[in-house]
């Protein structure tokens, strides 16, 4: 974190003076470095160095972002952020969080709040995701991209509680805040946004500069942007009252956890958490939300609380702890907690003991610490838990299928997440890994085809689709995936060189030849469009 800030102020200092040199040499930086030979054999890794392409910010001189302005904002933050180690690629993690968060984005469409309209050109997005970090916080960025920190979800008694947190930054963002320069100190701040974000671009294009700049650190940066005014906050803690009881959950988790996280201030050795310093809090707005639990909330609400809620809770803290290093520290945490008389902190523990043994390949004790975990949740009350079945354990029982060769296993879990939850991401590669880990790249790379066209914007599958035409020797059709990899991670050039070595030693099929050159074509047109964008941004 510490690192993190002397970063942004180094950088902020700088950026004036740099930023424009160091985009011409992170340009050749590309050009060079991304250039395969003919046939690339390996698959070039997610993190490959990609081309800036700076976002139109139009009049900079303005306080405030046009919706298309903030839009375009957001997906560069989003594009760099992805490609950083500390972005959680915990499928199943990411398919909870989202669940829940277009529950409540569903939530505040139903009681027609402004700005969380579906429809409209720029309407937000809403993508929810995890960040590995033990600090508590969240927090939300132009566009609708909402990011959660691993500790936050361990300090979280509940769904509800958790749910609070993700409501009150849906109402930052349907109330525009970010774009409206809701911020304190609102007149620098988009600008400033823009060129911390164009700052840690160019710093992470460039290989001598700033190598290991953690995810932490920019987005703690982005975040000391977007602190919030008190008007705001009061705006957000309104919006996200709504939302809760839209949604059904325990009105009095809002109040409750924002006390918690009050007295947590006071007792935390690292200070003030960081949500509380971005979103100030004061004994006021604690003491309004009681009120308007107390006028609206009436009864205690039925807990809604999901055993998804506590299984996930227990992969944030697996993903949180990842490196090997701290295998033991996480080892004698899990056991503590199968220790505990509580039954769901013995479930957690036993199936954090599970997680434990898979990434080890221990596939006999993965698969005995996952159906004591499963026993023990089938003991929960319907007072603890609303729903005792959970897609966690299927997938997670697929994953432990795949380990001792079970492909069929695997693969009909798979469809099954898959029927009951069709968005789900984390069945869909537990699917494809089964095919391809028993040989059968054909199926899977015909699954990949028909997800790609309607989910063109996750490289993930791009990625996949690329690995499994390279195992079927379709050289062609590889560089094809691989160019719309790099469309999505915003690395246009790379992208229009794949296309051209995928037409040179494509076969004579017209109809293939004539479609690749159409699409090298429309991106050669984008990439003119955004470098003309590009000359937009102010000569500083
Ligand atoms: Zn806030």
């Amino acid at each position: 974190m510490k690192k993190g800030i002397i970063f942004y102020i180094v950088m902020s200092v700088l950026w004036v003076k740099l930023l424009y040199p160091l985009e011409l040499m992170a340009q050749d930086n590309v050009a060079t470095q991304s250039q395969p030979n003919i046939i690339i054999k390996p698959e070039p890794p997610l993190g490959v160095p990609t081309p800036i392409s700076l976002p139109d910010l139009g009049d900079v001189s303005s306080a405030s972002l046009s919706e298309m302005e903030e839009v375009k904002l957001g997906d560069r933050i989003m594009r760099e952020i992805r490609k950083d180690p500390d972005y959680v690629t915990n499928w199943l993690l990411y398919d909870y969080i989202n669940q829940l968060g277009r529950q409540l984005v569903a939530g505040a469409r139903e009681e027609k709040i402004s700005g969380a309209a579906a429809t409209g050109e720029f309407s937000p997005k809403f993508e929810f995701f995890t960040v590995r970090d033990s600090s508590i916080n969240a927090f939300a960025l132009p566009g609708g991209y909402v990011g959660l920190h691993t500790g936050l979800m361990g300090l979280t008694d509940n769904e509800s509680q958790l749910a609070s947190v993700l409501g009150h930054e849906i109402g930052h963002v349907t109330q525009k805040h970010i774009a409206r320069g809701a911020g304190q100190g609102a007149t620098s701040s988009i600008l400033m946004l823009a060129s911390l974000v164009l700052a840690i671009v160019a710093a992470k294009s460039n290989p001598g500069a700033a190598q290991g700049l953690a995810i932490g650190g920019q987005a703690l940066a982005i975040q000391n942007q977007l602190s919030y005014s008190r008007d705001a906050e009061r705006e957000a803690d309104r919006i996200g009252f709504q939302i809760l009881k839209a949604t059904g959950f325990d009105l009095h988790a809002m109040p409750a956890f924002f006390l918690k996280l009050q007295k947590a201030t006071g007792m935390m050795d690292s200070g003030i958490p960081v949500f509380v310093r971005t979103h100030p809090l004061t004994s006021e707005r604690i003491a309004e939300m009681q009120d308007r639990v107390r006028i609206e909330g009436g009864q205690k609400t039925v807990l809604k609380n999901s055993l998804d809620f506590y299984l996930n809770q227990t992969i944030a803290r697996f993903e949180q702890e990842s490196l090997a290093s701290q295998a033991s520290f996480l080892k004698d945490y899990f056991q503590d907690l199968q220790s505990q008389a509580n039954i769901i902190r013995q479930m957690q523990g036993t199936f954090g003991m599970c997680l434990l043994a898979i990434r080890d390949t221990k596939t006999s004790e993965a698969e005995k610490h996952l159906l004591k975990a499963k026993e023990l949740s089938q003991r929960l009350s319907s007072l603890e838990v609303s729903s005792k079945t959970s897609e966690v354990f299927d997938i997670t029982l697929g994953q432990i299928a795949i380990q001792k060769n079970n492909f069929s296993q695997a693969i009909s879990l798979a469809q099954q997440t898959m029927a009951n939850f069709p968005a789900s991401k984390a069945a869909g590669v537990l699917l494809v890994q089964a095919h391809y880990a028993s040989g059968n790249y054909q199926e899977g790379v015909a699954w990949l085809e028909q997800k790609t066209k309607v989910q063109r914007d996750d490289s993930t599958w791009w990625n996949y689709l690329a690995q499994g035409y390279e195992k079927l020797d379709r050289q062609s059709a590889y560089h094809v995936a691989i160019a719309e990899k790099y469309v999505d991670e915003g690395a246009l050039p790379a992208a229009i060189k794949q296309l051209t070595i995928a037409k040179e030693i494509s076969s004579t099929d017209y109809y293939q030849l004539s479609e690749i050159e159409a699409r090298k074509r429309q991106l050669e047109m984008l990439y003119r469009e955004e470098l003309k964008e590009n000359n937009k941004l102010p000569k500083l």
